[in-house]
């Protein structure tokens, strides 16, 4: 019975998914959900990119948080434009979320949405946005075993970054096994390493994400 119920919220939230890209392509707008635990650096990863990428394309940033506006505050402190979707409570961002976020937004003035997800590896895994791409961010405190524990995120990402690489000398982190484990679960994943805190890195996942933005904009 109650597979029954989590079905048909599934299956309403990708109807609604459907409608935000269909709207989303109307407008040209390549958008990317980020997911990860709280804490792996989403912000900070956000920041490098409007950092790297905001002579090139404008791009905006919907904020989804249990609570608070701060990273939508940092996301404005840094010159981005942002949408702040708080959930009261909720763990995740569904579609409907998004229609209103959307809604708020100069679609006509945006060429790339990076949409920042509250910070769980679970059922944000579940739910389409909309979005063009998933990206996962894992950060090494959080250990190797994570693809065992989350396989559903690990398997739907088209991008795996793993970022604070600068603690790696001080971690019993595995990254080369990480990262078979990864491509085990889900080949077509692109892996990147990175370091938020250093920069290192940081330059490989923009230029993937440039070339991804120049396909879509090519179809
Ligand atoms: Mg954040
Ligand atoms: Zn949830």
């Amino acid at each position: 019975m109650e597979v029954k119920v989590l079905q048909n919220i599934l299956s309403a939230n990708d109807q609604l998914a459907a409608r935000n890209r269909q709207l989303l392509n109307q407008k040209r707008v390549f958008t990317v959900n980020i997911m990860s635990s709280p804490g792996a650096g989403k912000t900070s990863l956000i920041l490098h990119t409007i950092k790297g990428l905001k002579d090139k394309v404008k791009i905006a940033v919907i904020e989804g948080d249990v609570a608070s506006s701060l990273d939508a505050e940092k996301v404005t402190a840094y010159g981005g434009r942002a949408v702040q979707i708080n959930t009261d409570g909720g763990c995740h961002l569904d579609a409907n979320m998004l229609v209103s976020a959307l809604d708020n937004l100069p679609l006509d003035d945006i060429e790339l949405l990076l949409i920042e997800n509250v910070g769980n590896l679970i059922c944000p895994a579940e739910f389409a946005l909309g979005e063009h791409k998933k990206v996962m961010l894992l950060s090494l405190p959080e250990g190797d075993d994570k693809p065992y524990k989350y396989p559903l995120m690990f398997t739907i990402a088209d991008a795996v970054v793993i970022n604070k690489l600068d603690l790696l000398p001080y971690l019993d982190f595995d990254i080369e096994g990480f990262c078979r484990t990864v491509k085990g679960l889900n080949q077509r994943a692109e892996i990147f390493r990175v370091s938020c805190k250093t920069g290192e890195g940081v330059e490989s996942w923009l230029s993937w994400l440039w070339n991804e933005l120049k396909n879509y904009n090519s179809i």
